[in-house]
């Protein structure tokens, strides 16, 4: 694999060729020319007939919005692009399914106070922000991200922090959203430092995928503002190599000198990342950039997204893949977040192909990567 990195501004499509590379580099530049009509692709990339009805449909159920710098990422002559596929409209969207819900993980069920959920009892989810750079097409939260009249003040965020510091049953925060670095340094500083001196939290969470689709936001000021508070664990959300370009590696390199642990949530997504050459690629080139992959995660039952959804298979088959031809560090946990707030559930591929009972304990057939079979002598424990 080369470790030459393509980099958006030299991929930059027609419509933005005259912007010279300090406006490119500056994120409220990206965010103020993001694309969000069919006219702004103009000159950007040539929608199918399909496609061009799925935008005209599909807005009024969940925006269109893209950097410019996600868009250059985009291949604009192949419709099956990965890039292409997470963010443009697909006619799959619009076909409701009776199995699907507008709230898989029933996350507004345990919110004891709104704009915090409160599932698991060590842990909590606070919702910063209703806003993201680019509109994932397989987003999970499509109930609440994008409209803007849900959008969380600034005294609801403060009700979840006083919950979070009356409930010392909670170790671990997750701030998320939408996308919470879509606000400012100061309002994250605020939070951060809020949450920082609540004693009993270990641990502080924020999950953000501009690494991926606005990497210019990981300024030199936002790296002073998380070191602050360090350590933050950050997730982000690459999920194919190719997102991991010139700027989203520089983003890395910010984070992780900050003080941060970087970890990456990919959703497993048909005709993006279902094989296992891709997840492969994607993560050796992660690591190489100090983010660990963390999860696979099965696409949830949301609606709209079912034609994102992969058989629970493909997953296994991922899995079995990676292990024995990657280093543990870049084998992630394949996980099924269970529908109405069950939990996460970690599915791992067999590897125990016999069990037969011997005088000093069973006797265990195990198969490794290979399909080379191995004997092991369990104990009975006694
Ligand atoms: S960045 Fe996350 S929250 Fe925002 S649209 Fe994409 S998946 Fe949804």
């Amino acid at each position: 694999m080369s470790s030459v990195l393509h980099s958006s501004f030299d991929l930059r499509p027609p419509r933005f060729e005259q912007v010279g590379q300090p406006q490119w580099a500056s994120w409220h530049w990206q965010h103020q020319n993001r694309l969000r009509t069919i006219d702004d692709f103009r000159d950007v990339l040539e929608l199918t007939a399909q496609q061009r009805q799925a935008f005209e449909a599909s807005t009024d159920r969940f925006r269109v919005a893209l950097t410019p710098h996600y868009a250059a990422l985009m291949d604009p002559d192949d419709p099956g692009c990965p890039i292409r596929l997470q963010a443009m409209p697909n006619p799959g969207e619009l076909t409701d399914h009776p199995f699907e819900r507008t709230d898989p993980l029933a996350e507004e069920e345990h919110m004891p106070v709104p704009g915090l959920t409160h599932r698991y009892p060590d842990r909590a989810l606070l919702y910063v922000s209703h806003h993201c750079p680019v509109y994932c097409r397989h987003c999970t939260r499509k109930r609440k991200v994008s409209n803007p009249t849900t959008a969380a003040s600034k005294a609801q965020i403060q009700r979840s922090i006083d919950y979070i510091a009356d409930t010392p049953q909670i170790r671990d925060v997750i701030i998320s959203g939408g996308d919470p670095l879509t606000l400012s340094d100061e309002r994250l500083d605020d939070i951060l430092g809020k949450l920082r001196r609540i004693e009993h939290l270990d641990v502080i969470r924020l999950g953000t995928r501009n690494p991926v689709t606005l990497p210019q936001r990981i300024t030199a000021e936002l790296a002073e503002v998380l070191k602050r508070h360090r350590p933050i664990y950050i997730n982000t959300h690459f999920n194919h190599p190719a997102e991991l370009c010139e700027e989203a590696a520089t983003a890395l390199r910010r984070l992780v000198d900050a003080g941060c642990v970087l970890g990456n949530q990919m959703v497993l997504l048909r005709g993006v990342n279902d094989d296992a050459d891709t997840v492969m690629k994607l993560n050796r080139r992660l690591l190489r950039h100090g983010c660990r992959p963390y999860y696979i995660l099965q696409c949830d039952m949301a609606r709209g997204i079912t034609h994102f959804r992969t058989p629970l298979k493909t997953g296994l088959e991922i899995m079995d893949h990676l292990r024995g031809r990657i280093g543990g560090v870049g084998v992630p946990d394949f996980v099924v977040d269970l529908p109405g707030g069950g939990g996460k559930v970690e599915l791992l591929p067999e590897y125990i192909i016999d069990r037969r009972p011997s005088e000093h304990g069973d006797v265990v057939t195990f198969r490794n990567f290979q399909g080379e079979q191995f004997e092991f002598v369990d104990v009975d424990g006694s």
